[in-house]
C-alpha cells in the first residue's frame, strides 16, 4: 500500500498546482516526506521583538512590531513594486512588495501596529525586507504565538512567489494532518536509536517542524545529523568489505626483495623518516597478504612521498610486474623521470616517461617496449591513460597529487591490466581527518606527518603591494647569497587575457630592477610550447637563471632546493591550500627560505584571514582545517571530484566531526559483525543501502 507520506504536494490544502511546480523545481520537495524533510536552519525564538534602530543586515531574519508610516508604489507594469516605512521609535525600516500589490494596497492599515517577520537585506547601506510575514499586532497576540518557529530555506524564486515561512509552517501543519495516526516507518534499527538515545523519526519531524524549545531541537537535529552520516559511511563499509572479499591483490613477497634491498644498502643517500618507515610498513602488510591496494598518501610538501612511490615500485619489479607514476603535469612528470633516474642510475631497471609532447617514433617504442616488457616503470601524465598504452604485467599504478585528475581518468588506470594493479594515490592536499573519513571513507589512508629533518621552517610575512621594495631588497639579499626565487601570478580562466597581462608587466618590472647580466630572469607558463617550458624550467633548474616568474603551472612538485623564495603576487586570490602547496617549493635544502605574500591594500576580512593564516603555520593539515572551516566543505579542492554528493541537509563536514566518528565507527562496527546485513535486525539497513546505491558512489570512483 502506498503511504500517505508519498502523496504530491500539490494535494495539500492552500499549494495547489502552481505552488507546488515551484516548490519542485526551487526546492526538490515533490512528497509529503519531502516536506517533513525539508529542515528549518534555523529557530526564532517569537515572544522577542528587536529595535529597528538595532538591526543589523548580518541579523538575517528577525521579528520587528511598528507602525506604518508611508507607503508608495514605484515602477509600472510587470516592475512595479510597493514600499512601506515601518517605524517603531527607534528607528525605520523598508517593506518592499514587488508582488500581491493590491492586496497589500487593501491589507496595511494607517496608525496599526504589525508584527513583521522576515530576512533583512542591504542596499546602499538602507536596510529592507521584502515579502515580509506580516500579521496585526493585536491578532498576534491573540493567537498567544509562543516559543519558537524555524526559519526554511528559501531561493529568490520563491520569496517573490511570496512563498514564506508562514506558508511552509502551514504546509507541514497541512502534512501532519494527513498523516494523522498513519505509522512513519522507522529508517533506523530501534538498536541504533536506542543506544544513541534518539528520538524516533515523527518526534524528529515534529521537534523540527513545531518546536517547543531548542534543547529538543539539538536533540532532533542530533538524529538527522547522524542518520546522515550513518548511512554515508555504512555504504563505505560495506564497499569496503565488498572490495576485501572480491578483489584479489598480487603478493609482493618480501623474499623477493632484491632491487630493494641493494637500493637501500647501496643508492639511498639517506635515511628514511621515522613516518616513511611506517608508510612502508602499512603498504607491505597489504600486498603482502593478497589484498588488493587502494591507499591514499596524505604528506605535506617536501615530507618524501616521491620516496615511497620508488621504493613500492621497486617492490612491483622484484616481484615480476611493471609499475606507473602519473603525475598531473609534464613538469612534475619530467621531474619524477629525471629524479627516478637519478636514484636508480645504477641498478638494471628501464624506465621511460611518456607524455602528451613524446614524438611519435618515440611514442611508438615506448609502447612496444611496455608490451615485452622491458620498459619497468612509465612516468607520464594523462598520456599513460590512452587505450594504446597496454603493459606486459603492470603491478602497481601511483598516482600523485590524486585531486587533480577526475574520477573516470583515475578509473581507467585500474583496468590497465586484467588483474586489477595495486594502487597508490599520493596527495599533498592535506584533508582535515573528518572530511578525509568522509570523502576517502573506503580507502586506507597512510599518513606522512614528519619531515625529512635537517628542514629549517619557512618564514612567511605578507607585504601590501605599497612595500613592494621591500620583496626585492630580500630577493637582492638572497640572490647575492646564491639563492634562487620564484615569482607566481595568479591565472584564473575567467580573466585570463588579464591575468597575463599581470604576468608580463611583472615581467618586465623584474627585468627592469633585476637587468642582465648581472641578473638572470626566465618565464614560465601554461600558454608556452612544451619544449619552451623545459627548456626555461632548465634554466632556473640549473641554476642558470635566479629568479623565475612563473604562474601556477610550478605548484606541484617542482623541486629546485637551491630555490630559498617564493613571491606569490596577489596572494589574495588563491586558496589556503593552494598558497601552501606553493609556499611548499621553497625550503627543501637546508637554508632557511621565504614566502612573501604579495596582496593588494584592500582585503576582504576572509582574505586577511586567510593570509594571515599562511603567516602563523607552516602545518598544512591545520591550514586544511582553517580553510575548511572559512570556505565549507563543498569548495575544499579534491571534493567536487570526489564523486561524492555532498547533499547533507544538516550535518556540517567542518563542524560535526565527533558525529561522523561516531557514525563511522558504529557502520564499521556492523560491517564487521554482518558483513553482508543478513541478520533479521540489519534487515532495514540492508534494505536503506541498497535504496541509496542508486546515488552510485562506487569506490572505484573514489580512489
Ligand atoms: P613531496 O612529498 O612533496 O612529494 P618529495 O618526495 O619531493 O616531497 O621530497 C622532497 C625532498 O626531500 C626531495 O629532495 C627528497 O629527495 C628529499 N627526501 C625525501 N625523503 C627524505 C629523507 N628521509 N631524508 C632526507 N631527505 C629526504
Ligand atoms: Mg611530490
Amino acid at each position: 500500500m502506498a503511504s500517505v507520506l508519498d502523496l504530491d504536494i500539490q494535494f495539500l490544502p492552500g499549494v495547489g498546482p502552481k505552488r507546488a511546480d515551484l516548490l519542485k523545481t526551487e526546492l526538490n520537495l515533490y512528497t509529503i516526506r519531502d516536506v517533513l524533510n525539508f529542515f528549518p536552519f534555523r529557530y526564532i525564538d517569537r515572544s522577542k521583538f528587536y529595535a529597528i534602530g538595532e538591526l543589523q543586515p548580518a541579523m538575517a531574519s528577525v521579528q520587528i512590531k511598528g507602525k506604518i508610516m508611508n507607503l508608495q508604489t514605484e515602477g509600472s507594469g510587470h516592475k512595479q513594486r510597493i514600499k512601506a516605512t515601518l517605524f517603531d521609535g527607534t528607528g525605520m525600516i523598508q517593506l518592499v512588495w514587488f508582488t500581491n500589490i493590491k492586496w497589500v494596497k487593501e491589507f496595511l492599515k494607517p496608525d496599526t501596529e504589525y508584527v513583521i517577520f522576515g530576512r533583512i537585506s542591504e542596499f546602499k547601506s538602507q536596510l529592507s525586507i521584502s515579502h515580509p510575514e506580516i500579521e496585526e499586532f493585536q491578532k498576534f497576540s491573540a493567537k498567544n504565538i509562543q516559543g519558537f518557529v524555524g526559519v526554511y530555506p528559501s531561493t529568490e524564486k520563491i520569496r517573490n512567489a511570496n512563498i514564506n515561512g508562514k506558508i511552509f509552517r502551514a504546509m507541514v501543519e497541512a502534512a501532519f494532518e494527513k498523516i494523522g495516526t498513519e505509522i512513519i516507518s522507522e529508517s533506523l534499527p530501534a538498536s541504533i536509536l536506542e543506544e544513541f538515545g534518539l528520538p524516533n523519526l515523527r518526534e524528529t519531524y515534529k521537534i523540527l517542524h513545531m518546536p517547543s524549545d531548542l534543547t529538543a531541537v539539538s536533540r532532533a537535529q542530533f538524529r538527522v545529523k547522524f542518520e546522515e552520516l550513518f548511512w554515508l559511511q555504512l555504504s563505505m563499509a560495506y564497499k569496503k568489505q565488498v572490495h576485501t572479499q572480491y578483489v584479489k591483490g598480487f603478493v609482493f613477497r618480501r623474499e623477493n626483495d632484491k632491487l630493494l634491498r641493494l637500493f637501500y644498502k647501496q643508492h639511498l643517500p639517506f635515511a628514511l623518516t621515522g613516518a616513511q618507515v611506517r608508510v612502508m610498513s602499512e603498504i607491505r602488510a597489504d600486498v603482502e597478504a593478497g589484498k588488493h591496494m587502494n591507499r591514499l598518501i596524505q604528506g605535506d610538501v617536501g615530507s618524501g612521498k616521491t620516496l615511497i612511490a620508488l621504493l613500492s615500485m621497486l617492490m612491483a619489479l622484484d616481484n615480476g610486474h611493471q609499475a606507473c607514476l602519473m603525475a598531473p603535469t609534464e613538469i612534475l612528470a619530467q621531474q619524477h623521470y629525471v629524479s627516478l633516474q637519478k636514484f636508480l642510475s645504477n641498478l638494471p631497471i628501464t624506465i621511460a616517461l611518456l607524455t602528451g609532447s613524446t614524438r611519435k617514433k618515440e611514442r611508438d617504442s615506448i609502447h612496444a617496449g611496455l608490451l615485452n616488457g622491458s620498459i619497468h616503470i612509465l612516468v607520464g601524465t594523462h598520456a599513460l591513460l590512452e587505450d594504446i598504452v597496454q603493459f606486459d604485467n603492470l603491478g602497481l599504478c601511483v598516482i600523485d597529487e590524486q585531486h587533480r585528475f577526475g574520477v573516470a581518468q583515475r578509473a581507467r588506470l585500474w583496468k590497465k591490466n586484467s588483474q586489477t594493479p595495486h594502487i597508490l594515490v599520493m596527495t599533498a592536499t592535506p584533508i582535515p581527518r573528518t572530511l578525509a573519513m568522509t570523502l576517502y571513507g573506503d580507502l586506507d589512508v597512510s599518513v606522512i606527518d614528519e619531515l625529512p629533518p635537517g628542514r629549517k621552517p619557512i618564514q612567511t610575512m605578507l607585504l601590501r603591494d605599497s612595500h613592494r621594495l621591500r620583496m626585492h631588497g630580500i630577493l637582492r639579499e638572497q640572490i647575492a647569497l646564491g639563492r634562487q626565487a620564484y615569482i607566481v601570478y595568479p591565472l584564473i580562466q575567467e580573466s585570463e587575457k588579464l591575468d597575463y597581462k599581470d604576468l608580463e608587466d611583472g615581467y618586465a618590472s623584474i627585468t627592469q630592477a633585476f637587468p642582465l647580466p648581472k641578473y638572470a630572469t626566465t618565464v614560465v607558463h601554461g600558454k608556452m610550447k612544451p619544449q619552451d617550458k623545459e627548456y626555461s624550467m632548465q634554466l632556473f633548474a640549473q641554476g642558470k637563471a635566479q629568479i623565475l616568474v612563473a604562474t601556477t603551472v610550478i605548484e606541484v612538485g617542482v623541486d629546485v632546493p637551491n630555490a630559498t623564495v617564493m613571491v606569490i603576487e596577489s596572494a589574495e586570490r588563491f586558496g589556503l591550500s593552494q598558497l601552501h602547496q606553493l609556499r611548499g617549493r621553497v625550503g627543501r635544502g637546508g637554508e632557511q627560505s621565504y614566502c612573501i605574500l604579495m596582496a593588494g591594500n584592500k582585503l576582504s576580512a576572509e582574505g586577511k584571514t586567510r593570509l594571515e593564516s599562511m603567516v602563523q603555520s607552516n602545518d598544512g593539515f591545520e591550514l586544511a582545517e582553517i580553510d575548511l572551516k572559512l570556505r565549507g566543505p563543498g569548495d575544499i579542492e579534491g571534493t567536487q571530484q570526489s564523486g561524492l554528493p555532498i547533499s547533507l541537509k544538516l550535518a556540517n563536514l567542518a563542524k560535526d566531526g565527533k558525529i561522523i566518528q561516531l557514525a563511522r565507527s558504529k557502520a564499521f562496527d556492523i560491517i564487521a559483525k554482518d558483513p553482508a546485513l543478513e541478520l533479521p535486525q540489519h534487515s532495514i539497513l540492508a534494505s536503506g543501502l541498497k535504496e541509496r546505491s542508486v546515488q552510485k558512489i562506487s569506490w572505484r570512483d573514489i580512489s
